[in-house]
């Protein structure tokens, strides 16, 4: 479980979350909607803690990522942090590759940096996983060398190789051809079968959101406006911000 409690965030005083609440139950498929800027990205950043919170609890399966009093939040020390850590992965949105590195190499040397495997291990665990995204054949090429989709499912084979319970997703199809996004749909509801990973993405792609998902979040200035399941959401949203985004009659 997900659980994110009162979080405030402002940046440069400009306040982006505001006293969010949000849980998430393991298993759960959820897609982020919402217009530009509103906050969507930064969650999945505050979970991955490539951003900090100004106020509020952050806890994954009951454990807090935070310290200090409720309004003036810091981190836990990295020790204590790791754990917690250790549980959640991300795939970016343009993949985030290390270039110079064969496909192999991209996924196996996050785990041996992490202590996670030794060489061997963790380039048999590269081949199992490059043979599950379908890129078997594919393993000595450099990225450069690889479409998009290729790429991206790289991307995805990594961020699984660390064995997270929970992945999140910042933009998937964004940089794909559309042909491509029912090749990542079908590939994370694969992975979703087989592990029943918490998976957390966020879009643009409705069409994409409405397949992919067990349950919609729409935020608007920071605020979840509507949280449903998708049917629901997309065909009969409360909220007029929601309707007025889908081009529903408000
Ligand atoms: P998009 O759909 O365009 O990706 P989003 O909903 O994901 O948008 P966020 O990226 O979460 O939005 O950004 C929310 C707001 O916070 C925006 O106004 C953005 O400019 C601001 N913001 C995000 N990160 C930073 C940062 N590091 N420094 C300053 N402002 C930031």
């Amino acid at each position: 479980m997900i659980q994110i409690s009162d979080v405030s965030k402002a940046f440069n005083g400009i306040s982006v979350l505001d006293g969010l609440n949000l849980e998430i139950p393991i298993g759960q498929k959820v897609a982020l909607l919402g217009p530009s800027g509103s906050g969507k990205t930064t969650i999945l950043r505050l979970l991955m803690t490539l951003e900090t919170i100004d106020a509020g609890q952050v806890r994954i399966e009951g454990v807090p990522m935070y310290e200090g009093a409720p309004d003036t939040r810091r981190l836990l020390p990295e020790g204590q942090l790791r754990a917690v850590r250790s549980r959640i992965g991300m795939v970016f949105q343009h993949f985030g590759l290390f270039p110079h590195l064969n496909v192999l190499n991209n996924i196996a040397l996050p785990q041996i940096l992490n202590g996670q495997a030794g060489k061997t291990e963790a380039e048999n665990r590269a081949h199992e996983l490059l043979q599950m995204v379908g890129l078997g054949e594919k393993a000595y090429l450099l990225p450069d060398q690889l479409s998009g989709g290729q790429k991206q499912r790289v991307a995805i084979a990594r961020a699984l190789a660390l064995q997270p319970d929970i992945l999140l997703f910042d933009e998937p199809t964004s940089a794909l051809d559309p042909q491509r996004v029912s090749e990542v749909l079908d590939l994370l509801n694969m992975i979703c079968r087989k592990t029943g990973t918490t998976m957390l993405l966020v879009t643009h792609e409705m069409e994409f959101a409405r397949q992919f998902a067990d349950r919609i979040l729409f935020f608007d200035h920071g605020q979840i406006v509507e949280d449903g399941a998708p049917d629901v959401v997309f065909t009969n949203p409360k909220d007029n911000r929601t309707r007025a985004f889908l081009g529903l009659p408000v």
